[in-house]
């Protein structure tokens, strides 16, 4: 698996890459967004640090969701919980904040790449159907009443699963070790901001409810 690292520190891109390399994996270090729009095809998985010299990240972030579903992790500064919300919003899967840990590293890369690859892999169901609601597994959209909901990746990813259990509880820890791949490293805070952002999409208040303590359950009449 090839890794792309876009960072411009490069203290920060050599620790990087190193723990990268440790896991076996390739990495190649762009210090620019501009290099990153241009060079990103040859990569599985991006790691981009939202401060970089030429281009807000968060900008180089929306320009690749407009032309690449590969897995992006965003790198932030700590108490950066505005940059944190707005990448995950513009499609990023995931964040990590610097100093980033190998051991945590290593496992958001396994579990987004995983996911992504899960995402393209044997279809099991084709389309459920939920009150005005139809979201198509194959192809990974959905739509509210024949209009196309313009949900990111892991939205979607969160849909589909409160969907599939639509009428009963879905525990944080089922979601977060469905999407994140493992209920411990993941992170709480990026299931909140998606929920978040899958509720102000779908604009069905009622629809997704919190179990308080437990999770969320989806109410619908077609459940
Ligand atoms: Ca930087």
């Amino acid at each position: 698996m090839d890794v792309l690292i876009v960072e411009d520190d490069d203290a920060m891109a050599g620790a990087l890459t190193a723990a990268v390399e440790s896991a076996g994996l390739h990495s190649q270090r762009l210090a620019r967004g501009a290099d990153a729009l241009l060079s990103h095809r040859n990569f599985q998985v991006i790691l981009l640090d939202l401060g970089l010299p030429d281009m807000d990240g968060l900008e180089v972030l929306r320009k690749l969701r407009q032309v690449t579903d590969v897995p992006i992790l965003i790198l932030t500064a700590r108490d950066d919980e505005r940059s944190v919300v707005l990448g995950l919003r513009s499609g990023a899967d995931d964040y990590l904040v610097k100093p980033v840990k190998l051991v945590e590293l290593l496992a958001r890369i396994e579990a987004v790449t995983r996911r992504a690859g899960r995402a393209g892999g044997v279809p099991q169901e084709d389309t459920i159907v939920l009150d005005d609601l139809a979201i198509d597994l194959n192809r990974r959209t959905a739509s509210r009443a024949g209009l196309p909901l313009p949900l990111t990746a892991t939205e979607f990813d969160l849909l589909a699963l409160l969907a599939r259990h639509a009428g009963s509880v879905v525990t944080r820890e089922q979601i977060l070790d469905a999407l994140w791949g493992d209920a411990f490293l993941a992170s709480s805070r990026s299931l909140d901001v998606h929920l978040t952002g899958l509720r102000a999409k779908l604009q069905k208040p009622g629809f997704i409810i919190n179990v308080r303590g437990v999770g969320y359950r989806v109410e619908a009449a077609g459940a």
